[in-house]
């Protein structure tokens, strides 16, 4: 059996919804889809999973509006509804990496005379309902990282601004556009 590596709609295994334009091997004679890379499988698991635990936190503007130029920069038409994807996709991406853990530790001492200046601007909440693994998985970060929830996602922000919005060519910008376009599936 041959197969092709291309651009598809794939069905969740449900049978409910398609994700939409997802990488993945088709067999040459009969277009089933038989493998999906590794880097396009969190893309369909993120899309297809049912919201169900609440994550609140206040946090100073910078920080939301930092969260949604990064949405803005993945998809222009996507709104709020990527500030979840990207959290979630930060979280998954941290948690089993020490490195990582490591830099989200540091980031509030890093920022502090950035984060100390927004104390003066207003306050926002994000309101967020994330699926069971996502939920799982922020608690286990919040162990490993040894901060508070709060702490925490603003941290999330700091990597998601050094990783999205100040690069100018982000280096996972083809992955997220993936997750943005399974989300509007
Ligand atoms: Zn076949």
């Amino acid at each position: 059996m041959t197969t092709t590596f291309d651009y598809h709609d794939v069905p969740f295994e449900s049978g409910i919804g398609v994700a939409k334009q997802i990488m993945a091997a088709t067999c040459d004679e009969c277009g089933t889809v038989v493998a999906i890379p590794p880097q396009s499988t969190p893309a369909i698991r993120i899309a297809r999973e049912i919201a169900s635990r609440p994550l609140e936190v206040v946090m100073a503007a910078p920080f939301m509006d930092t969260l949604d130029l990064a949405s803005y920069r993945i998809d222009p038409s996507a709104g709020v509804i990527l500030r979840k994807a990207l959290i979630a996709y930060f979280v998954h991406r941290s948690v089993n990496d020490d490195c990582l853990v490591e830099r989200l530790r540091r980031n509030a001492e890093v920022h502090r005379e950035m984060w100390k200046s927004w104390q003066d601007t207003p306050s926002k909440r994000l309101s967020i309902k994330v699926t069971p693994r996502v939920g799982d998985e922020f608690d286990e970060l919040v162990k490993k990282s040894a901060l508070n929830k709060t702490t925490l996602v603003k941290s999330i922000v700091m990597d998601i601004a050094l990783e999205i919005v100040e690069p100018e060519e982000p280096r996972m910008m083809p992955e997220l556009r993936r997750m943005a376009a399974a989300l509007a599936a």
